[in-house]
């Protein structure tokens, strides 16, 4: 066959309705994909609680281009994460302002100058006949006010 021919056989080849499928195919897939990036990119910035309509809009529009934008910008963390450390620092605050220990009984946390525990009622402290504060049961003398018990 001459050259004009096989040109032509390609030409056919390439006029199967195949293509037009596989192009088809191909176009609904990458509709697909762009649009979980949008649903993704708004239930992501959602989380990190920062304006889901806005980024799932700029993703829908710029694309993957948009995409990569949000991924640059986006906040570090999730609000979860921030939320649930902000609590485990509170929790310590109130622990150390507090200075909670543990009833060596029950072992429930109870404050330093608990004369009893609450829980169990364990007699933990004896409090100073003259100044009333509270002191350890084997201490000889009250640190406070100088009362020998
Ligand atoms: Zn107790
Ligand atoms: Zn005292």
């Amino acid at each position: 066959m001459d050259l004009f021919e096989y040109l032509n056989n390609i030409m056919d080849f390439f006029k199967l309705p195949i293509w037009r499928n596989l192009i088809y195919g191909f176009v609904f897939f990458l509709i697909i994909i762009w649009l979980s990036f949008v649903y993704w990119v708004y239930r992501d910035a959602r989380l990190r609680n920062t304006s889901a309509v806005f980024w799932a809009l700029a993703v829908f529009v710029l694309n993957y281009l948009g995409l990569v934008i949000y991924l640059i910008l986006r906040p570090p963390e999730f609000i979860d994460d921030i939320v649930e450390r902000d609590l485990e620092i509170k929790r310590m605050e109130v622990l150390l302002n507090s200075k909670l220990t543990q009833c060596p009984a029950c072992g429930n946390e109870i404050k330093e100058d608990f004369l009893i525990c609450p829980y169990c009622r364990k007699k933990l402290k004896n409090s100073c006949s003259k100044c009333g504060k509270p002191l350890s049961l084997d201490w000889k003398v009250c640190p406070y006010c100088k009362t020998t018990r």
